[in-house]
């Protein structure tokens, strides 16, 4: 069954039904998801979404801007943070006016709380600078947009899997859908395609991500000529559950939460004496891994405490009640009482498919645009986050960029009409899942996905090296090798999960070496990349973007420069 629509948005997280909110009153939207849409990753945000409201105590947009170039290690581009941190309070109000339930203040007015990096005065003092409904913030901006897009009448396609991106003489015109419910392949023709399809945690063993977090979009455009920027920068949030990984808030932190090692000591304080525990995130997980390094860990074992004992059970009943429910759960402790194991998860992708400051994608380091392509969100690179992304600075990004993205949608739709796209796409596909279902092979998809992710963890995460990286890369393109014998076992037509996950895992093989190759050619430590090897910040050689394509001979390096406008890089200390 073939579909028409003006505009068609590849996921339903808030980026996606931000930009969706924005376009449908002049437009034909479609929203596809593989996942139930309020079950995508933005539902689990818990610390908040940052704006300079100055609610709580005087803020400015001057300083979110500062904290953001200093956090990103002064490899973000200064004009789009600019954008984003002074449209920051509007994107807040208008999501109020929406129906999000903010916490509020004793006075009435939207509660904001600390979290790590954000500051008063460049980086003097802490500011209260996070807007949130208590911990569960994510859940109820997502709901929020899910209901106006209800209201406006957007059009879904919940779960169905994005297979391919069609391309008609040069022009991104349309995709192919895999209906999982009943197997039907579907192809949507469109005047412009939004790319929001979310980060690709799930490489790695250890994360916080869903399990729909595959980086399927970021590998289908690099597969279709996009280049990614900036692929190397994977950031590792400190305080992951022990030993599972899911996230613990840095709200915990923002609401008063100290690490402590093996010795009961405040090792912080060592490692960013002004701020100590509201440090940025490569900081305090390398912190963490340190301490753990040199035998200060938790009995010996591969975590730290976070303690919340000396806070007031009411705070942590009202503040952190998700993260109190699920540590009871999973842990069977009582973080009012007992402190809480944790060490550094796999949290969120800094780079992706580069756009310009309209969400449109860019072909090269020239700039030139592909034409009919958008992206926003986690799967996009604007670059707003740089080398380290500060918490709660990706939900800002989502509202402002993904509603940016919706007025640059509206506008490029009366330029193009649809172009007549063939059946051969679909035959393409038709043909790939044949070959699926009649392969003799027996490699098991499980076998390779879990050797994948322990790799990644041992030479691709908090610290790299030379060696390890060479090798990763070799081991990848050894599995990809092993990839071409998997066998699909299951041949039902519904609800085939595992064929999903066959070409989830090809995606994030492709992932797995873009990721190892960037970071083997950047020869300085900046950001969420560190080389032992290298340990010094480099800004004579590395103050650029990388942009890895792919060619016949396997991926290929090429740079762009970061934009500077306000703040020339200095050392970065907390
Ligand atoms: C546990 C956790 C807590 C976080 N807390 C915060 C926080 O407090 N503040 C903050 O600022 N940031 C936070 N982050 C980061 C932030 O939540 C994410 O970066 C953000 O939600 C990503 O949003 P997105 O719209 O880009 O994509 P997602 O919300 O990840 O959605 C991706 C969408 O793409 C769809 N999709 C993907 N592939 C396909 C395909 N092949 N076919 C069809 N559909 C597809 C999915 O179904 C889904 O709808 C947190 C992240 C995690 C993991």
């Amino acid at each position: 069954m073939n579909i028409q629509v003006d505009i068609l948005i590849i996921g339903a997280g808030l980026a996606g039904l931000r930009a969706a909110v924005e376009c449908v009153d002049q437009a034909t939207v479609a929203v596809v998801s593989k996942v139930f849409p309020t079950r995508s990753h933005s539902g689990t945000a818990q610390g908040g979404i940052t704006a300079s409201l100055g609610n709580e105590e005087e803020d400015r947009w001057e300083w979110h801007l500062f904290d953001t170039v200093k956090g990103s290690d002064y490899l973000g581009d200064q004009d789009a943070i600019e954008i984003m941190v002074k449209d920051a309070p509007r994107a807040i109000y208008e999501l109020e006016h929406m129906g999000v339930p903010f916490s509020r203040t004793p006075e009435g007015r939207i509660a904001q709380r600390n979290f790590g990096g954000h500051t008063r005065d460049y980086g003097k003092h802490p500011v209260k600078r996070a807007c949130h409904a208590a911990d569960h913030t994510g859940r109820v901006v997502l709901d929020t947009l899910y209901d106006q897009c209800l209201r406006h009448r957007v059009k879904f396609y919940s779960e169905h899997y994005l297979l391919s991106l069609v391309m008609e003489r040069g022009r991104y015109a349309g995709a192919v859908l895999y209906d999982l419910a009943t197997g039907e392949l579907r192809l949507i023709q469109a005047k412009v395609i939004l790319l929001a399809t979310g980060g690709c945690g799930q490489i790695y063993k250890t994360t916080s991500n869903g399990f729909a977090s595959t980086g399927d979009g970021l590998s289908l455009a690099y597969r279709s000529g996009i280049p990614l920027e900036d692929m190397e920068f994977v950031q590792f949030h400190p305080t992951g559950l022990y030993p599972m990984g899911i996230l613990v808030s840095e709200a915990a932190r923002g609401e008063g939460g100290l690490l402590r090692n093996r010795l009961g000591e405040r090792f912080m304080e060592r490692y960013a004496p002004a701020v100590k525990d509201l440090a940025a995130r490569d900081i305090v997980s390398r912190a963490i891994l340190t301490e753990i390094r040199q035998k200060r860990g938790i009995g010996g074992k591969a975590y730290v405490h976070l303690d919340l004992t000396h806070l007031e059970k009411e705070k942590i009943e009202e503040k952190l009640w998700e993260i109190a429910s699920f540590v009871r759960i999973y842990l069977g402790i009582d973080p009012v009482y007992d402190p809480i194991p944790v060490k550094p998860t796999c949290h969120y992708v800094m780079g992706g498919i580069p756009t310009d400051v309209n969400g449109r994608v860019l072909l090269d380091e020239k700039g030139s645009i592909a034409q009919g392509l958008f992206a926003a969100g986690e799967c996009a690179c604007v670059s707003v986050h740089g080398a380290n992304r500060l918490g709660c600075n990706s939900l800002l990004d989502l509202v402002v960029f993904g509603r940016r993205c919706g007025l640059a949608m509206k506008q490029a739709i009366s330029k193009y009409g649809h172009s007549t796209i063939s059946n051969d796409s679909l035959r393409i596909v038709e043909q790939k899942i044949e070959d699926f279902f009649n392969s003799k092979g027996r490699e098991r998809i499980v076998d390779i996905r879990q050797r994948m992710q322990s790799l990644m963890m041992e030479v691709g995460s908090v610290f790299r090296n030379e060696e390890g990286l060479r090798t990763g890369i070799e081991e990848i393109r050894s599995l990809k090798e092993r990839y071409k014998n998997i066998a699909v076992t299951d041949k039902k037509k519904t609800f085939n999960f595992e064929l999903m996950e066959a070409m989830e895992l090809d995606h994030q093989l492709t992932l797995s070496e873009v990721i190892l190759f960037s970071a083997l050619h950047r020869r300085e430590s900046r950001g969420a990349h560190y080389r032992e090897d290298f340990p010094q910040r480099a800004d004579r050689y590395y103050l650029k973007h990388s942009l890895v394509s792919q060619t016949s001979k396997g991926p290929e390096i090429r740079y762009k420069p970061v934009k500077i406008t306000r703040f020339q890089p200095e050392a970065r200390v907390y």
